[in-house]
């Protein structure tokens, strides 16, 4: 049996469109081309890899957008997302040649596109065409045993895994349940989090995905209450503009007290959102291409972009 340490580091090779960049060397090539960007190293994750910081500078006193991808290495839409955003600032189109003419380049964008780089090396580099059981594979991670952890346990040794699952980084640490600003174990989250204090974003997305249509969930810990009321209207306004569009979105908006989302607030000022995309397995509501699940999250950042504009 190989040694589950190395498997470890041998993600299942799923090639992906040019459009959906899931690999390092793809997001190396496209920050080293980025000169109308400022690319910053903001910190070192458990496992040793470079997190990345891209700042765009839009007109001066103009709002600011933050964009987080990457939190969860099964959910690759993210970083591919964000380096559609940063496409679009430089060449007026995204990856695939779209324009988004809503994603304006006079704001400013603080962009995270990998924050949990450790998880993605480990995961595949997407799961469009599969089966929801082939991310309950990986999400959590399976045991020794070859059994799907409780991903309600949290943190897990990765001496004690042989799949060390998409939401760890390689300390076994889960990123996305820091919620106490006092005691911030991971380098991810403490990384990102003076990135965002520094920059003040006046709203920050993260970019997640499920086996399921679109969704928003408010994170609330450490939200005060008027805060909240605007998560809820920025919400109410993409869900009604997806409708009067035609695309399939999920009518409920979650409240969360679980993720580490919520300290944007807490450590930037910011508006937290967070945008659960479809994974695009096949037994899901919505078994969504490539493309879909990219113009989707585009849409996303759009209405973002025509909110902070208005
Ligand atoms: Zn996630």
């Amino acid at each position: 049996m190989l040694d589950p340490l190395l498997r470890r580091r041998l993600p299942p090779r799923i090639t992906t469109p040019e459009f959906w960049p899931a690999t390092f060397d793809r997001f190396d090539e496209i920050l080293s081309l980025a000169d109308h960007c400022q690319v910053e190293h903001i910190g070192t994750s458990a496992g040793g890899r470079a997190i990345h910081g891209v700042t765009y500078r839009g007109r001066s006193g103009a709002p600011t957008l933050g964009l987080v991808g990457g939190m969860h290495g099964h959910e690759p839409q993210g970083p591919a997302v964000c380096f559609n955003v940063l496409s679009v600032l430089g060449y007026g189109r995204d990856l695939k040649g779209s324009s988004w003419p809503e994603i304006v380049d006079d704001i400013n964008y603080v962009i995270v596109p990998v924050v949990n780089p450790d998880a993605r090396a480990r995961m595949p580099n997407s799961f469009v065409g599969l089966a929801r059981q082939d991310i309950l594979h990986h999400d959590a991670g399976l045991t020794l045993e070859g059994e799907r952890y409780d991903p309600a346990k949290g943190d897990c040794d990765p001496d004690e895994m042989m799949i060390l699952g998409g939401l760890f980084n390689d300390a076994g640490n889960h990123v996305n349940r820091e919620t106490d600003p006092d005691n911030i174990r991971s380098p991810e989250i403490a990384a990102t989090m003076e990135f965002i204090a520094d920059h003040r974003p006046d709203i920050v997305l993260e970019f997640h995905a499920h086996a399921a249509p679109p969704l928003l969930i408010r994170p609330t810990n450490l939200v005060p209450e008027e805060v909240q009321q605007r998560q809820q209207r920025i919400c109410e306004e993409i869900i009604d503009t997806a409708r009067a569009e035609d695309i399939l979105f999920d009518g409920k908006i979650i409240a969360s007290e679980k993720c580490s989302t919520g300290l944007y607030h807490h450590f930037g000022g910011s508006v937290p959102i967070l945008y659960e995309s479809p994974q695009g397995v096949l037994d899901s509501k919505a078994p969504w291409s490539y493309e879909q699940i990219i113009d989707t999250c585009m849409f996303v950042v759009s209405r973002l972009c025509a909110h902070l504009t208005a």
